[in-house]
């Protein structure tokens, strides 16, 4: 994936010192290929790896300590950029009733849309009315009524014989009808068509005119990959919209659309659809949104802080006792305290969105157990720290005094350093990197 591909490139960064320029144009033409392997346009590109590579030469100009953190950070700033930077919110109208007016192509999610918009809208007090101006897709204003069922909101359609097969009268008399029974939000669907269809430009276009929307909103399938920024500039042209609609973020969608089109029509992403539900949709965050593509893998920055953390000599030598079986109670306190050194790092993984996971395990994992475990191994005689095997009941209790805990409390510190003796020998012949107590890092 996208996210998957940008991580990497990213953490070829990792480790080194400083960057040089081709540290930096090596990593520039990873990001330009993941983007365009996930179908982003290729102007689009083009624009955002000139921009990061600027930027990143000037970082590494700069000496920093960081460059691989800053030159994830630069990536992450100008993906929110071409997402729209800031939220932008529905524009409601000054007097109601407010008109939105839905646009795209057939299929693309639009009368999903109305019925997702009109629930979110009522949640939030107002009172929707759905006006079904599809009256080209047979089943489009029944598909419309089922929505709006769901949704607990009044659908208009035009009656028999009365405006059926004209959907520039409907949506106007739609308009008087929402203003007489005062309902404050229009939400007018229209009909689309498979493909970019004059006829169908032509028909937004005369409605658009007829009942001067407060938002036009252009809603558009992310799975279409490389036709996303044709369509979006047809219906720009053609009808023209105030903000877009992300549908079907929930598929497999590599993130091309997403990323091309409020940056080729200067429209911005207003919600976005992740799934046939009512209730998945959401509004649209640029800078959220650039966090879920880049995973803030700042597990980048994360192994980052880790690395310096850990002493590299150490951590050779204790993968030599890992592996030699010469792993005493002594280094098990030396790695509980080397965990200390890492403090801010609960800090540090509460700003990444990424690292859900990790953090719930750092989460569980209690400070005052170092400090516990401190005081019992300092209880312990030189010998009974080299060899635990020692630690028979009248020893156990004595530490246990000494140290004031219990004897569970002895027991259980000698299990855990037989389990992360046992883990970390795995480790050392090439297994994942544990922490005592913490799991996985
Ligand atoms: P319209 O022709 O633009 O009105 O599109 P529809 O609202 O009829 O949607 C077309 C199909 O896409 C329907 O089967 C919807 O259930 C489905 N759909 C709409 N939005 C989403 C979404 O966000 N995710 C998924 N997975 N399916 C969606």
């Amino acid at each position: 994936t996208l996210s998957d591909r940008l991580t990497q490139a990213l953490a070829n960064l990792r480790g080194k010192g400083r960057l040089s320029a081709a540290d930096v144009d090596s990593t520039v033409r990873e990001i330009r290929r993941a983007l365009l392997e996930a179908d982003v346009n290729l102007e689009v590109v083009k624009q955002f790896t000139g921009t990061v590579r600027e930027r990143a030469m000037e970082a590494s100009l700069s000496q920093a300590l960081n460059p691989a953190q800053q030159v994830v950070q630069i990536v992450n700033e100008e993906l929110v950029a071409i997402l729209g930077g800031q939220q932008r919110r529905l524009e409601f109208a000054k007097r109601p009733p407010t008109i939105i007016m839905l646009a795209g192509l057939q299929g693309a999610g639009k009368t999903t849309l109305a019925g997702k918009l009109a629930k979110w809208l009522a949640k939030d007090g107002h009172t929707p009315l759905l006006v079904a101006c599809d009256l080209q897709r047979p089943n489009a204003v029944t598909q419309l009524q089922v929505v709006g069922e769901q949704a607990g909101a009044q659908v208009y359609a035009p009656e028999p014989g009365n405006g059926v097969g004209n959907p520039v009268r409907v949506a106007k008399d739609s308009i008087k009808f929402a203003q007489d029974k005062q309902f404050d939000v229009v939400i007018v669907d229209t009909a689309g068509r498979l493909g970019v269809d004059a006829d169908m430009m032509k028909q937004a276009a005369d409605i658009r005119k007829a009942i001067d929307p407060d938002e036009v909103l252009f809603v558009i399938d992310s799975m279409i990959g490389q036709d996303a920024v044709a369509t979006a500039k047809a219906f720009q042209d053609g009808v023209d919209f105030t903000g877009v609609v992300l549908s079907k973020l929930d598929g497999d969608a590599r993130g091309g659309a997403a990323l091309s089109v409020a940056s080729v029509t200067g429209r911005p992403i207003i919600f976005s659809s992740t799934g046939e539900g009512l209730d998945d949709f959401e509004p649209f965050y640029p800078d959220r949104m650039a966090s879920r593509i880049l995973d803030l893998g700042d597990i980048l920055t994360l192994i980052e802080q880790a690395q310096s953390a850990f002493d590299e000599d150490q951590a050779r030598e204790m993968a030599e006792k890992f592996a030699t079986d010469s792993f005493t109670l002594d280094d098990f306190l030396k790695q509980m305290q080397q965990l200390r050194n890492m403090g801010s790092i609960k800090k540090m993984i509460g700003m990444l969105p990424g690292a859900k996971g990790m953090r719930e395990q750092l989460d569980n994992f209690d400070e005052r157990e170092i400090v516990r475990t401190e005081a019992i191994i300092q209880s312990m005689t030189k010998a009974e720290r080299v060899n635990p095997k020692l630690l028979n009941g009248s020893r156990r209790l004595r530490i246990a005094r000494g140290s004031g805990m219990t004897v569970t409390d002895v027991n259980q510190l000698v299990q855990r350093f037989d389990q992360a003796a046992k883990m970390m020998k795995t480790v050392a012949k090439g297994g994942v990197p544990q922490v005592p107590g913490m799991g996985p890092i």
